[in-house]
């Protein structure tokens, strides 16, 4: 239960940040005079399908992702680094890596792509488009991907969580036609 209230304190404290980058986006966009960047029906839609999906992700991460990733961290090589600065670089390259796999077979594989499809659905490149997501992720199991190899590995679950949930943060702050 304490690492349900984790997960639903993180996705508010980080949901804070995204309104307020959203917000702060919105508002350049408006002085700067560009239009068709933002439409408020649909950046609703966005925020409301990124809080459900983080909403549902946290829970299963608490729940059940860790256990999984405990289960299959005692058969595998556990090989436990010390944490370094090539540790944890290591980790983050390895981590985007495992997210590319998880990414391409996302739109390989029909089942995966039925949960992904809301994310590519939006003609729109804004801050909001990257929340544009599908809770059903976390009940797909193309989460596996992400996690499994690094639990093979023997890398530490919370120095994953950190590097995973990262990786979505930078991923963030990729959708939109501002940055170039
Ligand atoms: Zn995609």
């Amino acid at each position: 239960m304490q690492d349900v209230l984790h997960a639903l304190f993180f996705v508010t404290a980080f949901g804070a940040l995204f309104l307020a980058v959203i917000g702060a986006e919105y508002l350049y966009v408006r002085k700067t005079g560009q239009t068709g960047v933002y439409h408020p029906r649909e950046t609703l839609a966005n925020l409301a399908a990124g809080f459900s999906y983080k909403v549902v992700d946290g829970i299963a991460i608490a729940l059940f992702i860790q256990a999984f990733y405990l289960s299959v961290y005692e058969w595998g090589l556990q090989w436990q680094p010390e944490a370094s600065v090539l540790s944890i670089l290591a980790l983050i390259v390895f981590i985007d890596f495992c997210f590319f796999v998880n990414h391409v077979m996302m739109h390989k594989v029909r089942w995966f792509w039925s949960g992904h499809i809301t994310h590519h659905s939006s003609a729109h490149m804004n801050f909001s488009t990257a929340l544009r997501q599908n809770f059903t992720f976390a009940l797909s199991g193309s989460w596996v991907l992400w996690w499994l190899p690094a639990a093979l590995i023997g890398f530490d679950k919370d120095w994953v969580l950190f590097a995973i949930e990262g990786n979505l943060l930078y991923q963030f702050f990729l959708h939109t036609v501002l940055v170039e």
